[in-house]
């Protein structure tokens, strides 16, 4: 037990989002800052104990079928580089990846500019 009087705010740390919170001591030594947060984690402790694992890896497996299924066609491809500048830009791509991706797309604009100049050939 430290110097703390009943009564005197105790900061306390969420065992959910982190957060420091102020505790009054008064009754039990609460776990969670506030309501959601308790309820958040006891989603998980169920989901847990059902076998299922936590919300994030669900989402990946999800995102890992779409992949497998779907390749870009055509026009496509457009948007796809698009959502590669936009992830790349706000720090959802690895570092170490970086270095495939700047290959591939070195592959991309030899191939851009060979298709280029096949089509100027039969001009002028
Ligand atoms: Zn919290």
């Amino acid at each position: 037990m430290t110097g703390h009087q009943a009564g005197e705010a105790t900061p306390l740390n969420c065992g959910w989002c982190g957060e420091e919170f102020a505790w009054g001591r008064v009754g039990r030594r609460p776990k969670w800052c506030s309501e959601s947060c308790r309820h958040r984690a006891w989603e998980q402790r169920r989901a847990a104990e059902s076998g299922r694992s936590a919300v994030e890896v669900v989402e990946r497996v999800v995102v890992r079928e779409v992949r497998a299924e779907v390749m870009p066609r055509g026009r496509e491809w457009a948007t796809v580089l698009r959502e590669l500048a936009l992830q790349i830009d706000r720090g959802r791509v690895y570092d170490r990846d970086l270095d495939a991706i700047t290959e591939s797309f070195a592959e991309v604009m030899r191939s851009l500019n060979r298709r280029d100049a096949w089509l100027r050939r039969g001009q002028s």
